[in-house]
């Protein structure tokens, strides 16, 4: 090994595993997630304290603004492309909105997540 950093962090989840699988990013354990876009407290396996390196207020716009722009754009350029009757559109974005907003929050808490635990040295 060049360092130890390579092995000190093998077979951890990375930020895919922990954003859509919930895995916690020190033990690989399920239950990252307390709620829909909500880190959950602590971790139930190994004890991470997750709820103090939650993002939360302002900085969550830098996130959620740009996800909300690009749903316009997309649900206007359909809108251009094909005109779906009222009973599709409303489904249709009463789904893919509040997937994707969740989405995007899941990632990007997961990013600062390790990178504060990463800070911390605890990864
Ligand atoms: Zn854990």
């Amino acid at each position: 090994m060049a360092n130890g950093e390579s092995q000190k962090t093998k077979g951890q989840p990375g930020i895919t595993q922990a954003a859509l699988f919930g895995l916690c990013p020190c033990c690989g354990a399920k239950g990252l997630w307390g709620g829909p876009a909500t880190l959950a407290d602590i971790c139930r396996a190994c004890g991470q304290d997750f709820g103090r390196h939650e993002p939360k207020g302002r900085g969550l716009y830098i996130v959620v603004l740009p996800v909300t722009v690009l749903l316009i754009f997309v649900a206007l350029k359909l809108d251009e492309v094909m005109q779906l009757p009222v009973w599709v559109l409303v489904p249709l974005w009463g789904s893919v909105v509040p997937l994707t907003v969740i989405g995007a929050l899941r990632f990007a808490k997961a990013i600062v997540l390790m990178a504060r635990l990463q800070k911390e040295g605890l990864l």
